[in-house]
C-alpha cells in the first residue's frame, strides 16, 4: 500500500518534471526567437542608418555640383573647354568617401559629358539614354531624382547603384543629369564585417518593384530580380519597418527577418538570421535538457519498475499465503477429526467443523479468542459431559490440568447425548496447545457388544462357562465375607439328549437347548444367575438360597420342563433334566469346589433314574 502510494508520487513528480522541461524549453525557444528578431531589428537599424547617410551623401554631392556647375559647360561643345574646370569639381568628391563610385554629367540626351573619372577614360563616349532612371526625368518634369538597379559601371565597370538628379531650365526643360554612384563591393565590405552566422543574410531591394540591389553572401544570379514573400507584400501594404519568420524561396533556410525602408529613398533593407544560427544555443540546451532528462527518467523509470517488481512480488507472496490459509483452512475442516489450536495464552486460534459438531448445543460458546478454561467451563454448565455433573468446578480445574500438561496421552470424555469423544493433546515447540477430539461413540458400543459376546454363549444367549464361574467367584468371595447367608449352586444336564440329536439331528437338537434355556431363565428371579457351561449342561446360582429354598426352585424347574414340550419338525418332543444342588462354603478353596459338589449330586440323580433333584451327599 505504501509502495502503491509513492510509486504515485514518483509518477507525479515524472509527469511534472517532463511538463517544467517542456515549458523551460518553451520558453528558451521564444527568448532565442525573440532575441534573434532584436538582433536582426538592430541590425537592420544600424545598416539603415549608415545606408542612408550615403545616399543623402550622394544627392548632397549632385546638388553642390548642380550649384557650381556652368550653364554653359552643358552643351556638347563646350566639353572641352569646360573638362578641367568640371574635374576639379568631380573629383575631390570621390576621393573623400569610399563608398562613393563616380559623378558624371551627362547631356538631356543621356550622354556622358563629364566625369570623375580620368579624361582617357571618357574618351569613349557614354550613353545612360536607355537606363530606366534617366528616361523618368526625362518624361516626368516633376521628378527630379531618380535612382537605378544594380548596374555594372559602363566607364569604371564597377558594380553600383546610381543616383540620377535632373538639371532644368526655369521652364522645367531637361538641360542635364548628374549622376552619383554608390559602390556596391563596399557595402558588401560593410555586410561582411558583420560576421552573420551561416545562413543568415542582410540584402537592400528596391522598395517600387522590389528588385534585389545587394544581398550578402553574394548570389548574382538574384541580382535584379524581385521575389514573392510577406515582407514584399508589407512593403506594397505601406509598412516601413516590422519582423517576420519564414522560409526562403531562393534558398529554402528559415530566418527571423527585420526589414526597413530607407526613409526618402526607393530602397528597404533587409537583415534575415538563419533560425538554426538563432537556436543553435537553444538546441544545446535542448541536447543538454533532454540528456538530462533522459538519464532522470532512466533512473525514475528503473526506480518505478523495481517497485513495480517488488509490488509485483509482495502481493504474489501475499495471494500465496492467501491461497495456503485457505488451503489449511478448507483442509482443517475437511478433516473428520474434532481439531483445535490455542496460543500459549490459552486463547482459541484455530478450529473446524467436526469440533463444532462435537460440541453439539454448546457449538455457539466456541469463538476465537475464547480461553480454554471458559469453554470447559462453559460447556461443563451446560452439561456436556457427564463426569462434570454436580461437580462443575472441580472437572474444570482438572480439565485445564490436563489441557495444559498436554502431554499426548488420550482422554475419553462421555458426553451426555451418548457420544464418547477421545481428545489428545500435544504441545508445539512454540508453545502452542494442538488438541484432535475423535468420535470414540462407535468403537465404544462395539466394545460393549464384544464384550457382551465374549460372555454369553451364542446359541442360548445364556451367559457361558467362564462368565458364570465369574459371577459365581464373586459369590463364593461374598459369602467367605459373610455378607450374604448362603448361596446354592444347580447343574442340570438335560436327560438322553444324545436320542434327540439322533433323531432330530443336530439342529433339533439345538432347539430343544433353546428351549431349555428359555424355560429356565424365565423361571429365575432377577438376582438368581445361570449359564451355560457346555454341551446341555447347565448351572444356576442362587444367591441368598437355603439348599431348601433351591431344592424347591429346582423342583419347580424340573416339573416345568416335564411338563413342557418342544416343537421339532412339526413333532412334539418331551424333555426332562436331572439336577443336582451344592451348597457354597466359606471355606470352599475355589469355585469348582462347589460346582464338583453339585455335579457329583447330578451324577447320583442319573444314576437313580433321572428326571429328579438331587442334594449333595451329606446335605440332604
Ligand atoms: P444322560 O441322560 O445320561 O445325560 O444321556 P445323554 O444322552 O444326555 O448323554 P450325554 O449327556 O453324555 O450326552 C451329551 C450329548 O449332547 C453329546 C453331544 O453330541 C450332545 N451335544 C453337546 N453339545 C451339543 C450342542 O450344542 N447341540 C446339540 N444338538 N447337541 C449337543
Ligand atoms: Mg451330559
Ligand atoms: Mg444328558
Amino acid at each position: 500500500m505504501a509502495n502503491r502510494s509513492v510509486f504515485r508520487v514518483l509518477l507525479l513528480g515524472l509527469g511534472l518534471l517532463v511538463l517544467m522541461l517542456g515549458y523551460q524549453l518553451r520558453v528558451g525557444y521564444e527568448s532565442a526567437l525573440s532575441r534573434a528578431h532584436h538582433d536582426a531589428e538592430n541590425l537592420a537599424f544600424a545598416l539603415d542608418g549608415q545606408i542612408r547617410a550615403i545616399f543623402r551623401r550622394i544627392e548632397g554631392s549632385l546638388s553642390n555640383i548642380a550649384g557650381q556647375l556652368p550653364k554653359e559647360a552643358l552643351q556638347i561643345g563646350a566639353v572641352e573647354s569646360y573638362r578641367e574646370r568640371v574635374a576639379q569639381i568631380l573629383i575631390p568628391l570621390t576621393e573623400n568617401f569610399p563608398e562613393l563610385g563616380s559623378f558624371y554629367v551627362w547631356d538631356a540626351e543621356g550622354n556622358s559629358l563629364y566625369g570623375s573619372v580620368p579624361p582617357a577614360m571618357l574618351q569613349k563616349r557614354a550613353s545612360i539614354a536607355q537606363r530606366p532612371g534617366f528616361q523618368l526625368l526625362k518624361n516626368d518634369p516633376s521628378v527630379n531624382i531618380a535612382y537605378s538597379d544594380a548596374i555594372r559601371g559602363t566607364v569604371s565597370g564597377l558594380q553600383t547603384v546610381a543616383a540620377y538628379m535632373a538639371v532644368r531650365d526655369s521652364s522645367g526643360q531637361l538641360k542635364a543629369v548628374l549622376s552619383g554612384t554608390l559602390n556596391l563591393a563596399y557595402l558588401e565590405q560593410a555586410f561582411k564585417s558583420l560576421q552573420l552566422d551561416k545562413g543568415s543574410v542582410v540584402f537592400i531591394r528596391r522598395s517600387d518593384n522590389h528588385n534585389l540591389v545587394i544581398r550578402y553572401p553574394m548570389r548574382g544570379s538574384d541580382i535584379n530580380t524581385p521575389v514573392r514573400n510577406p515582407i514584399q507584400a508589407r512593403i506594397d501594404a505601406g509598412e516601413t519597418e516590422g519582423r517576420e519568420r519564414f522560409k526562403a524561396v531562393t534558398d529554402g533556410e528559415y530566418r527571423i527577418y527585420a526589414f526597413r525602408k530607407l526613409e526618402q529613398f526607393p530602397f528597404y533593407i533587409v537583415v534575415g538570421i538563419a533560425e538554426r544560427s538563432a537556436l543553435r544555443a537553444w538546441d544545446t540546451n535542448v541536447l543538454y535538457m533532454v540528456g538530462g532528462g533522459c538519464i532522470l527518467l532512466l533512473v525514475l523509470g528503473g526506480l518505478l519498475l523495481r517497485m513495480r517488481r517488488e509490488e509485483r512480488l509482495r502481493l504474489a507472496a501475499q495471494q500465496e499465503v492467501e491461497i495456503m490459509h485457505r488451503l489449511m483452512n478448507e483442509a482443517v475442516d475437511n478433516i473428520s477429526l474434532g481439531f483445535t489450536i490455542f496460543d500459549p495464552k490459552g486463547k482459541l486460534v484455530i478450529y473446524n467443523k467436526a469440533y463444532l459438531d462435537m460440541l453439539g448445543d454448546c457449538r455457539d460458546t466456541v469463538h476465537p479468542g475464547t480461553t480454554f478454561r471458559e469453554l470447559a467451563r462453559l460447556s461443563a454448565e451446560r452439561g456436556l459431559y457427564v463426569k462434570a455433573k454436580d461437580r462443575i468446578d472441580a472437572w474444570v480445574a482438572e480439565r485445564v490440568r490436563i489441557h495444559e500438561q498436554a502431554n499426548g496421552q488420550p482422554l475419553g470424555q462421555e458426553l451426555t447425548d451418548g457420544r464418547w469423544v477421545l481428545v489428545i493433546e500435544h504441545r508445539t515447540p512454540s508453545g502452542y496447545i494442538v488438541s484432535n477430539r475423535i468420535d470414540i461413540t462407535e468403537r465404544k458400543r462395539l466394545e460393549a457388544e464384544l464384550k457382551a459376546l465374549a460372555s454369553m454363549d451364542a446359541l442360548t444367549g445364556l451367559p457361558n462357562r467362564r462368565q458364570f464361574m465369574a459371577r459365581l467367584a464373586e459369590e463364593q468371595q461374598r459369602v467367605q465375607r459373610k455378607m450374604t447367608q448362603s448361596a446354592c449352586v444347580l447343574m442340570l444336564d438335560i436327560d438322553h439328549f444324545k436320542q434327540i440329536n439322533d433323531t432330530y439331528g443336530h439342529a433339533g437338537g439345538d432347539m430343544a437347548l433353546q428351549h431349555f434355556a428359555a424355560l429356565m431363565h424365565a423361571e429365575l428371579r432377577s438376582i438368581d444367575s445361570c449359564g451355560r457351561l457346555g454341551g446341555e449342561e447347565f448351572a444356576i446360582l442362587l444367591p441368598g438360597a437355603s439348599l431348601e429354598a433351591a431344592q424347591r426352585i429346582a423342583e419347580r424347574l424340573r416339573l416345568k420342563l416335564a411338563e413342557s414340550s418342544v416343537e421339532i419338525d412339526g413333532k412334539s418332543v418331551a424333555l426332562t433334566a436331572s439336577i443336582g444342588i451344592a451348597l457354597l462354603h466359606p471355606a470352599d478353596v475355589n469355585p469348582d469346589a462347589v460346582l464338583q459338589r453339585a455335579d457329583g449330586a447330578l451324577y447320583e440323580a442319573k444314576a437313580t433314574g433321572r428326571n429328579r433333584v438331587v442334594v449333595e451327599q451329606g446335605m440332604a
